[in-house]
């Protein structure tokens, strides 16, 4: 296995769209490192130029110890899975998973071999002279998977390998891919839009946004501690509550929302400096909490309750999400199951202590 570096590595496209800005990084040897973000933040252009499909415009790129810049695909010892499976629809499992072994001319022994540990590891015995028709979504990916197993590359590269299957599907998938890795050891880049994808299967996730990087972090590191807003609303689910405001000392600390409504806020939760000033306050749906009962109340310390406004309420099974608006503006909380305000009504919430973000209001930095 190998380590993949970049090193200011840009895409410029001939139109002259700067797809990739500086963008540096390293995925460790054996690490799986997900790139992710929305649609069109070039996290497909910064893989397609680890595999050698796209020119570098400008930096370094390195796999191993050797700069690839200039290197054809083919000898950069990498295996690439797509979204869209890529099988060849005229050969059988077994064909498919050993064709490219073939055409790069290792011996009929080791092709076997390759093939059956591949199949193994997948699951994929019985279906080994099935044809890819013949195959649920889920098991032509497990092929695609396979085919770049068998390669044995320095380095796997995924590109929203799951997103053509269904939601029950994806999880499992998932889940065997985290498997995979932790078996083979092997380094893996993989890319998705998925905020949910990339939190469960990274060690480390790159976040993307029109071409930059916006945070590199383990995925509970970049939650807990998003560097700017973006990151915050990207991941999580739903997305954290931004307020924009200013923060005040009025009967205890609270944010007075532009529209005039008041969020009081945890005593000691808001640093000295930053009363009197113009924030986006971040608050994560989990954290905003049942107020009102008295043993909670006085576990977390006297936090002053608020009641915005219920508005649609929302049980998923094993948790409620809340609707709510303070003022004009809209919230939502994650309340346990048992939780079933009626819409109409105001619900007595308070912030969860050592859980609040601040944002610079002009540039989405995180404030400390
Ligand atoms: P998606 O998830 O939608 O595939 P992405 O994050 O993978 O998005 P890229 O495919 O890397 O995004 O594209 C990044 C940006 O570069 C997009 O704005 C896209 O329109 C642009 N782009 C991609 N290919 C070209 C090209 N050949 N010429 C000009 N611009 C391009």
């Amino acid at each position: 296995m190998a380590a993949v570096q970049l090193e200011r590595v840009r895409k410029v496209y001939p139109d002259g769209f700067v797809a990739v800005e500086e963008a540096s990084f390293e995925v460790a040897d054996g690490e799986l490192l997900v790139l992710v973000g929305p649609s069109g933040c070039g996290k497909s252009t910064l893989l397609r130029m680890i595999a050698g499909l796209e020119a570098v415009s400008a930096g370094t790129l390195r796999i191993g110890e050797r700069v690839v810049n200039d290197m054809a695909p083919k000898d950069r010892d990498i295996a690439m899975v797509f979204q869209s499976y890529a099988l060849y629809p005229h050969m059988t499992v077994a064909e498919n998973l050993a064709f490219g072994l073939k055409l790069r001319g290792h011996d009929r022994a080791t092709v076997a071999a390759r093939v059956d540990d591949a199949a193994r590891l997948l699951e994929l015995e019985a279906l080994l002279q099935r044809r890819p028709a013949a195959l649920s979504g889920g098991q032509r990916q497990r092929v695609a998977l396979g085919r770049a197993l068998v390669r044995q590359p320095q380095v796997f590269l995924l590109d929203e390998p799951l997103s053509n299957l269904d939601a029950k599907l994806r999880m499992s998938m998932r889940v065997e891919i985290a498997r995979l890795h932790r078996r083979l050891g092997a380094t893996m880049v993989y890319v998705t839009h998925d905020q949910i994808e990339a939190m469960t299967l990274g060690q480390r996730i790159v976040v993307l946004d029109r071409g930059r990087i916006q945070q590199i972090d383990a995925p509970m590191a970049l939650y807990e501690r998003p560097a700017n807003l973006f990151v915050a609303t990207f991941l999580g689910s739903p997305a954290m509550n931004v307020l924009r405001g200013t923060l005040v000392r009025e009967d205890g600390p609270a944010l007075r929302l532009d529209e005039g409504a008041r969020l009081p806020l945890p005593a000691g939760d808001v640093p000295e400096a930053r009363f009197g000033t113009r924030v986006d306050l971040g608050i994560r749906p989990e954290h905003l909490l049942r107020g009102g009962d008295g043993e909670a109340d006085a576990t977390e310390g006297h936090v002053e309750v608020f009641a915005p406004a219920v508005d649609v309420v929302e049980p998923v099974g094993n948790e409620v999400f809340v609707n709510m608006t303070l003022g004009t503006h809209a919230l939502v909380a994650r309340l346990p199951p048992g939780e079933l305000p009626e819409p109409g009504t105001a619900l007595p919430l308070r912030a969860a202590r050592g859980r609040l973000h601040f944002f610079d209001p002009e540039s989405g930095r995180r404030l400390d």
